[in-house]
C-alpha cells in the first residue's frame, strides 16, 4: 500500500458518464424508420397523399412516437436491476468498459473513469487493453481527492509489475502519491472482500493475458448429520466447539471482460455460467463481421453465444462491449435473438453507448 499527498487541483477533472442520446437522437435512431414501416405494413395502413409521397398517416405518427418513447426509455436507463443487484456503467468495444455493481462496492474494468466508479472500493481489471485499464490512474487519484480509502485493485499477476511501474510514473510526473492496494490474484486463488463475500478469477480467452471474475456470497448451512437436532441441542454442540455448519459459496455476479466463445466450453467457466448474473461480451452482432474475425480478435460473435446457449445456467445475462459499428436497434435485435434460445433473461447495457453512425 502506498500513501498519498493532498492532491493538487489539476486532478479535479472527474469524467462523467457520457450523456446519451444527444439532442438529435430522434434523427439517429434507425429503430423508428424500420419498425414504423413494419408496423404500418402489417396493420394494412397505407400512407395518404398518393403513392410515393412518404407522408405518414396519423396512425403511423402515433406508432412512431410510441417507438421513439420506448427507444428513448431504453437508452436513458441508468441501471439494470436484477436479483438485488443494479448493474450500471458503460461499455463500447475498443472505446471504454466500466461495469459497476454498487451493492458489491465493485467496478469491473475502467477504460476511462466514470464518476460512479470512483465510489466503488474494489476494482477488478480483466486485462491490459486501454479500453479496460486506461482510467486506472484517474480512479486512484480521484479517490484520493475525495479522501476515500485506498482502493483495492485486482490485476492478473502477469501485469502486476507493469501496473506498479505505470502508477510510479504517474507519481513522478504528477508529484503526487497515489494510494492503492494492488492485488495480483491468480486463477485458483480466493480473496475475501467481506466476511460474506469472496471473489475468484477464472480464465478467459483473449489476445493477451486476461481473467474474468466471479463474486460469491458466503453462506453457512447446517450439516446434514445435524439436521434432525433441535435448537438447544445444536446450541450445545456449537458451544462444545463442534463445527456444525458447512460453508457454501454461491456465485452471484460474474464478469468475463473480453473473451472468445471458448469461455463457454472451458470447464473452469462453470461457476461463471451458473452465477445469478453473467456480464459478458458480444462485440459482433451480425453477418457483416464473421465468427472467424471475432475469434481472431479475441472476441465473441452473438451467433457463437446462440450456439453455446445450452451451457448458460444464469438467471440473467447482460451483454456488453458492442462494437460502435452497430446501432441501438442492432443491439435490441441481437438481444431478442438470444432471448429466444435461453431461459436466462437477456439484457444489454446500452447506457452511454455511442454508435459511430450517430
Ligand atoms: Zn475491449
Ligand atoms: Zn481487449
Amino acid at each position: 500500500m502506498i500513501s498519498l499527498n493532498p492532491p493538487t487541483s489539476n486532478l479535479l477533472n472527474v469524467n462523467q458518464f457520457h450523456q446519451f442520446p444527444p439532442p438529435t437522437l430522434r434523427h439517429h435512431l434507425p429503430i423508428q424508420s424500420r419498425s414504423v414501416n413494419a408496423a404500418v405494413q402489417s396493420s394494412g395502413v397505407t400512407c395518404g397523399g398518393g403513392a410515393g409521397s412518404g407522408f405518414l398517416t396519423a396512425i403511423g405518427r402515433a406508432i412512431e412516437e410510441e417507438e421513439y418513447r420506448k427507444a428513448r426509455a431504453e437508452v436513458h436507463k441508468k441501471s439494470i436491476d436484477l436479483d438485488g443487484y443494479s448493474v450500471q456503467g458503460l461499455s463500447i468495444g475498443g472505446h471504454e468498459t466500466c461495469i459497476i455493481v454498487p451493492e458489491l462496492k465493485t467496478a469491473f474494468d475502467i477504460g476511462r473513469c466514470p464518476a460512479k466508479a470512483v465510489h466503488q472500493n474494489f476494482l477488478f481489471i480483466t486485462h491490459a487493453h486501454l479500453d479496460h485499464i486506461g482510467g486506472l490512474p484517474m480512479y486512484i487519484a480521484t479517490r484520493g481527492l475525495y479522501s476515500l480509502k485506498p482502493p483495492t485493485v485486482f490485476v492478473p499477476p502477469s501485469i502486476m509489475g507493469d501496473v506498479e511501474q505505470l502508477i510510479n510514473i504517474h507519481r513522478t510526473m504528477g508529484q503526487v502519491e497515489l494510494n492503492i492496494d494492488l492485488v495480483a490474484l491468480d486463477v485458483g486463488e480466493t480473496y475475501e472482500m467481506r466476511n460474506d463475500l469472496v471473489v475468484r478469477p477464472f480464465r478467459t480467452h483473449h489476445v493477451i493475458t486476461s481473467r474474468g471474475y466471479v463474486v460469491y456470497s458466503v453462506r453457512k448451512k447446517l450439516r446434514k448429520q445435524y439436521a434432525h437436532l433441535k435448537g438447544k441441542q445444536i446450541e450445545k454442540l456449537k458451544k462444545s466447539g463442534v463445527e456444525i455448519t458447512d460453508t457454501i459459496l454461491c456465485p452471484e455476479v460474474a464478469f468475463t471482460g473480453d473473451t472468445t466463445s471458448d469461455f463457454y466450453l472451458d470447464p473452469h467457466s462453470a461457476d461463471a455460467l451458473r452465477a445469478k448474473i453473467l456480464i459478458t461480451e458480444a462485440t459482433f452482432l451480425d453477418e457483416s463481421v464473421s465468427v472467424e474475425h471475432a475469434r481472431e480478435h479475441g472476441h465473441t460473435h452473438i451467433d457463437e453465444i446462440m450456439e453455446n446457449a445450452q451451457w448458460i445456467r444464469n438467471k440473467t445475462v447482460v451483454l456488453t462491449h458492442f462494437s460502435s459499428r452497430y446501432h441501438l436497434e442492432d443491439i435490441r435485435q441481437a438481444v431478442s435473438k438470444l432471448q429466444s434460445k435461453v431461459s436466462a433473461k437477456v439484457m444489454s447495457l446500452t447506457e452511454g453507448f455511442k454508435s459511430m453512425h450517430s
